[in-house]
């Protein structure tokens, strides 16, 4: 990186020069104007520091030639000068100047130049980029551009084909012309994205608009851009609007996971993994609610371990431990997507299982009770009984009555024997 000081006095030169350098940059120096432009043309500079009056012209005047030249246009323009006037200083902004300090102010120069230049060498954020563009010039440049900065890009022409990509693939941006060869233009896209029905949606969008056409950017940011560039392309702009949108991308995947470990420390039994209590009084209700509008049946097993204080007074807490994970790692061997297993309480486990009928029931029970026989964890012989119940399509009890019922025939499972299966319908 390395900055150019126009600078006419040989000695302030030389404190310029080490102001910027101790801020990170190397620096090349002229006195003129002239002379500084003659530099730019050969060589690309990452910053511009220049004096308020040269020989040749003053900073206004070297501002509008740097702006004119689609190479130095980008480049920022500190101009070092004593005098504080308002108006003045208002002037130089419009001229260009991107930034203004006083010549004894080498400290905040050195600062300013750290913070440039840390900006920049700042590990850059890596990201996946979905590029839709249907010029193939400016597509081979973009790209480029984006993977000397550690972008990975996925380059398509056609929107269809974007989208499928889209479907298919996580990204952390989309970039997108606006016009485009096949029949998805840079709005279809906009639309096709903000109405898919997962989180996928949410997906920073980037859409390269017409130069200065307002009402189409005002469109574009309507149907769901989150920002544009206009063409042609200036290359900062371009890596500095996507690295925002690539880092607010980043930081709302952090929130999300990080929701998504407080949901799961909330509704996971975090012993065993299964769901908890919580979940089950949460999501029973309405899963059954479903079930009679489909008049589809449900089932409920309440599982209770015997003896099993016996297990922890004999061989400790942690093999008690131990083994309630065993047991419910079997108990989820026994359940489809649509079931849910939890863990309602110590030793106790409950089941709700859809489009089951008691018979059914009965028999995921029956096999459960076996496997759970045949387990032997930690070598020990561990049983369990069962309480099995159905809710019938035409009944108008919830949950807590299911529940019950199922408890009840738990309690006769244990009344009569242990390691045994007991069903009633509600
Ligand atoms: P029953 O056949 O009548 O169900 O007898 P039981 O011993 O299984 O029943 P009880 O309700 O008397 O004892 C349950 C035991 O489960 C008591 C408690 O120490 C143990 N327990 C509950 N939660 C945990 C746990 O998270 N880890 C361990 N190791 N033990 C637990
Ligand atoms: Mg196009
Ligand atoms: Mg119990
Ligand atoms: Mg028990």
């Amino acid at each position: 990186m390395e900055g150019l000081i126009v600078e006419p006095s040989r000695t302030y030169q030389k404190l310029l020069s080490s102001a910027v350098e101790s801020g990170g940059l190397e620096t090349k120096q002229a006195s003129t104007g002239g002379e500084a432009l003659n530099l730019l043309r050969k060589q690309s500079f990452d910053l511009v520091f220049i004096a308020m009056h040269l020989r040749d012209m003053d900073a206004s005047m070297f501002s509008s030639h740097l702006r004119a030249d689609n190479r130095t246009r980008q480049i920022p323009l500190v101009m070092i000068t004593s005098n504080e006037d308002k108006k003045f200083l208002d002037k130089a902004f419009s001229a260009g100047i991107t930034e203004i300090f006083a010549k004894h102010e080498l400290d905040k120069i050195t600062r300013y130049t750290a913070q440039f230049s840390s900006k920049r060498y700042r590990k850059i954020m890596e990201g996946s980029i979905l590029y839709i563009e249907d010029s193939l010039s400016i597509a081979t440049l973009t790209s480029q551009l984006l993977r000397d900065n550690s972008y990975t890009v996925d380059h398509f022409t056609i929107g269809e084909e974007g989208i499928e990509a889209f479907q298919k693939n996580t990204y952390d941006l989309v970039l997108t012309d606006i016009m485009l060869k096949g029949k998805l233009n840079g709005y279809g896209i906009l639309r096709a994205i903000r109405n898919f029905d997962d989180e996928k949606k949410y997906i920073p969008l980037l859409v390269f608009s017409v130069l200065d056409d307002v009402a189409r950017k005002i469109e574009l940011l309507r149907s769901g851009a989150n920002d544009y560039v206009t063409k042609p392309l200036v290359q900062e702009e371009l890596l500095a609007r996507v690295n925002n949108l690539v880092i607010s991308k980043k930081r709302l995947d952090q929130i999300t996971s990080q929701q998504n470990l407080m949901h799961d420390l909330a509704m996971k039994d975090q012993l065993t993994g299964l769901h908890n209590r919580h979940f089950l009084m949460e999501a029973a209700p309405s899963k059954l609610s479903e079930a009679r509008r489909y008049r589809i049946s449900s089932s409920l097993i309440v599982v209770d371990v015997d003896k099993f204080k016996l297990v922890n007074d004999q061989h400790g807490h942690a093999t008690g431990d131990f083994v309630l994970k065993e047991i419910a790692y079997v108990l989820t061997e026994f359940i489809r997507k649509e079931d849910i297993v939890a863990r309602y309480g110590g030793e106790e486990f409950v089941l709700l299982l859809s489009h089951c009928d008691l018979a059914n029931a009965l028999n995921i029970a029956e096999k459960i009770r076996k496997s759970i026989e045949n387990l032997h964890p930690a070598g020990l012989t561990v049983t369990a009984s069962f309480g099995v119940a159905e809710m019938q399509q035409e009944s108008e009890e919830g949950f807590s009555e299911l529940f019950k019922a199922a408890d009840h025939a738990l309690c006769q499972a244990k009344l009569t024997g242990r390691n045994k299966v007991v069903g009633r319908y509600l």
